[in-house]
């Protein structure tokens, strides 16, 4: 494909249409941008981080069938040369991007993607039970009485998540029968969209946890190294590239990563989430799109994975095999601890000081509440160890004020 990027507002415009402004929307379009095309930035809330960098944006609920097709039908109505739809979020009506993909609409990297990674059931089920990928044992439990019949035949740790859910909401690990309860009742007010269906897991004690960037491009699949990553409550804290790995467990990991990106198919970068057990390795989930642990990318390629996704989905070149690492490094997240809106960021100075290889992201968002994520330290040079203890340094040097 040969693709002719015309002048933004014109109708010979390339322009992607984003579902879904946060931080990592907000890279995909500052790279789009440097490739010349025009994005419009939607999100539920004013204000988001990609729309602060958009030529345009809106506020949508993405959840609502009816307003997510008038405002796609609205873009597809103005004249420009190329349209993309690039879903950055899970929680999204994805039976409207199913049937305006049908009718011709670019949907990346397939609608059919969107929809099956927007609830655990959809992606497990074709992993495990199609692709025949090694997974955690699990049960699907839509009432108490199903969980405990789930935690009785997995045995005892094993993990309790919503389908609908992504970033530990509503998770909780069940050490004894007995949790069971505790663990229904709180998947019940963590999903997406409320009450509803969990899933069980065994609980894997992996050695380590990775995310496997795969980038499926016109000229084939290409991986970055692996990103090794900490979780708390389910949610990302640090993450660090390379993971070390034995060369077993990492023929094992791109296998398993081809195989689950080549079902989804279409074009763009995905976070494949893998447990590693020495050479065991076992298929976790995947984002159909940039992921948050590999924000580390932008300290440690050339090319981040923003950058990668903007060119697979553009159908430009990207390089073949692995993709090549500048140096080792990390990230580590800045979290709000109150609620509050227009916060104040201090110590940005503090941190960068921690090392000249230090760099802040922040990410501008109009309001914070404990737990959220408002910037990024990324650490990158000399060895793995170092660079985390810089990243995790300058992170905490950041406040963020709600008051
Ligand atoms: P998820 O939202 O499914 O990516 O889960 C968030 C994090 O919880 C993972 O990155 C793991 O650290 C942990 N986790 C999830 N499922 C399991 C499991 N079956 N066994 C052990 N840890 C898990």
């Amino acid at each position: 494909m040969t693709i002719v990027i015309g002048t933004p507002g014109t109708s010979g415009a390339v322009r992607l249409v984003l579902l879904g402004s946060g931080e990592l929307g907000r890279e995909v379009v500052l790279e789009a941008k440097r490739l010349g095309c025009e994005v419009v930035a939607i999100d539920r809330y004013p204000g988001a981080p990609a729309m602060q960098v958009a030529d345009r944006s809106a506020v949508v609920d993405m959840t609502d069938p009816v307003a997510l097709r008038v405002v796609l039908e609205a873009e597809r109505e103005r004249p420009c040369a190329e349209l993309l739809v690039v879903p950055e979020i899970e929680a999204i009506a994805t039976p409207v991007l199913e049937e305006l993909e049908a009718e011709g609409l670019r949907v990346v990297p397939t609608a059919r993607a969107a929809r099956l990674t927007m609830d655990r059931e959809g992606i497990r089920r074709l992993a495990a039970e199609e692709l025949g990928l090694p997974t955690s044992p699990y049960r699907f439990c839509d009432s108490l009485e199903e969980l405990e019949a789930a935690v009785a035949a997995l045995g005892t740790p094993c993990v309790v998540k919503p389908v609908m859910s992504s970033s530990g909401k509503g998770q909780s690990v069940v050490k004894a029968p007995e949790d069971a309860t505790a663990s229904w009742e709180y998947a019940q007010t963590g999903g997406r969209t409320g009450a509803g269906r969990v899933i069980a897991e065994g609980f894997v004690a992996f050695d380590y946890e990775i995310t496997l960037l795969t980038v499926r491009h016109a000229g084939g699949t290409s991986f970055c190294a692996p990103i090794g990553h900490v979780q708390v409550d389910g949610d990302y804290r640090e993450s660090w590239q390379p993971q070390p790995m034995s060369d077993g467990a990492r023929a094992r990991a791109e296998e398993i990563a081809a195989a689950v990106t080549g079902a989804l198919g279409g074009t763009g970068i995905f976070g494949v989430e893998l447990f590693v057990r020495g050479d065991e390795v076992l298929f976790s989930e995947v984002s159909p799109r940039p992921h948050d642990t590999g924000m580390v990318t932008m300290a440690t390629q050339a090319l981040s994975e923003f950058a990668l996704h903007a060119r697979a989905i553009l159908g430009l070149p990207v390089p073949a095999g692995e993709i090549p690492l500048l140096a080792p490094g990390a990230s580590a997240v800045v979290l709000a601890d109150g609620p509050g809106d227009a916060p104040q960021v201090t110590g940005v100075a503090e941190a960068l000081a921690v090392a000249d290889d230090v760099q802040v992201r922040l990410f501008g968002k109009p309001d914070a509440r404990p737990g959220r994520r408002m910037g990024v330290a990324l650490a990158a040079g000399g060895d793995v160890d170092g660079a985390r203890e810089r990243a995790r340094r300058a992170a905490a040097a950041v406040a963020v004020r709600t008051g």
